[in-house]
């Protein structure tokens, strides 16, 4: 038998393919649940108890199952944020956290750059006239939107992200580009000319500002009433980062009396968004599903990833992108398994 081969319990939640399960299945007992329901919920909880490994998308680990999870010593999640993981709970058991960085971060930048067009051009606004048959004269002043090329960009968070957001901006459509981050970014100023400024600043100087900072204590509400009033009432708002980054009551309110002029919203507090919500039906907003980094191509690199990442974990070569590597470093046990 292979030396990798312990016999590993790993519990997959939702969107594998099979060949990624047949990886997985080469290095140990796997329970695969392509979403978790009503029906199987109980389980997903009875295999959560003899687990070693968890690896998925929305993953719905909190601290009652982690208490439950006795055995686990790594999650690997899809996706790059992991606001969703009780991390202290995690790192105080040692266990280790692996994320998909890098392989969607092009791909979520061009969503926010098709919410960039969108809000700035009034797409779907305007493509509604014509699919409901209301395209019945030539467009007057009340339905131009407004420029996109050349317009003053502000990246919240120029991280993986937000710096390709800013490229696309400054190289595609000669935008000058400002931006906000924990710490200066020389490479993204020589590149592009980016200026870094403080929020209110930014908030204040920019025409479309993008949100792409991590959902953490120091992010919640970032964008809140004080912040929305440093804004131009010609600016709009994009978000691509996560919802609770941003005031939604102050944000209704402030797209209602025309403090800013748009939003383009790929996230919200409360996903999915309910029916019921103002910005699912105000004409200046235009929201999309949490689609940032939906396409065939990039799931599946996430996917793999994340596999990749369980196996590396599992089998000693170690995880290719960790959150917490110190754990990698600090506990024995995954090493010294093999
Ligand atoms: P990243 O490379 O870690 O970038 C985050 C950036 O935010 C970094 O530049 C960081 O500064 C900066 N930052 C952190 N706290 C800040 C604060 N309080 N104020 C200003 N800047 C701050 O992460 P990424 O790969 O670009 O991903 C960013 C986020 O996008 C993820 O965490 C996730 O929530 C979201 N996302 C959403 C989707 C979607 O489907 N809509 C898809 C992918 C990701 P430093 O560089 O100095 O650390």
């Amino acid at each position: 038998m292979d030396e990798s081969f312990r016999n590993w319990r790993i519990v997959a939640v939702r969107r594998l393919s099979e060949e990624q399960l047949r990886a997985l299945s080469a290095i140990g007992h796997v329970d695969y649940f392509e979403d978790l329901t009503d029906d199987n919920r109980g389980d997903f909880h009875a295999a959560m108890q003899q687990a070693d490994a968890l690896i998925g998308g929305k993953l719905e680990l909190d601290e009652n199952l982690l208490a439950e999870a006795s055995r686990l010593q790594v999650v690997s999640t899809i996706s790059v944020g992991y606001d969703h993981l009780p991390m202290a709970a995690l790192n105080r058991r040692g266990i280790l956290v692996c994320h998909t960085p890098d392989v969607l971060t092009e791909t979520t930048a061009d969503t926010a750059f098709a919410l960039v067009m969108a809000t700035q051009r009034r797409v779907v606004e305007l493509a509604n006239l014509v699919r409901e048959g209301r395209w019945t004269a030539h467009l007057g002043r009340e339905h131009f939107g407004v420029d996109v090329h050349g317009k003053t960009l502000g990246i919240v968070g120029a991280g993986r992200i937000g710096a390709a957001i800013a490229r696309r901006g400054a190289l595609g459509f000669n935008m000058p580009i400002l931006y906000t981050a924990g710490s200066p970014k020389p490479a993204l100023e020589r590149e592009l000319g980016a200026q870094r400024r403080d929020l209110a600043t930014l908030l204040a100087e920019a025409d479309v500002v993008c949100l792409s900072v991590p959902y953490q204590a120091d992010t919640h509400h970032l964008i809140d009433a004080e912040a929305l009033s440093h804004m131009k009432a010609s600016a709009s708002l994009i978000n691509v980062a996560r919802g609770k980054v941003v005031d939604e009551a102050a944000l209704i309110a402030a797209l209602r009396r025309g403090q800013i002029r748009a939003a383009g919203l790929d996230v919200f507090e409360e996903e999915p968004l309910p029916a019921i919500s103002p910005l699912a039906a105000m004409d200046n907003v235009v929201t999309t599903p949490h689609m940032g980094s939906a396409t065939h191509e990039t799931r599946e690199a996430m996917a793999q990833l994340a596999v990749d990442n369980l196996i590396g974990a599992l089998t000693g070569d170690g995880p290719l992108t960790a959150v917490n590597r110190d754990v990698w470093q600090r506990v024995p046990l995954l090493r010294e398994a093999h």
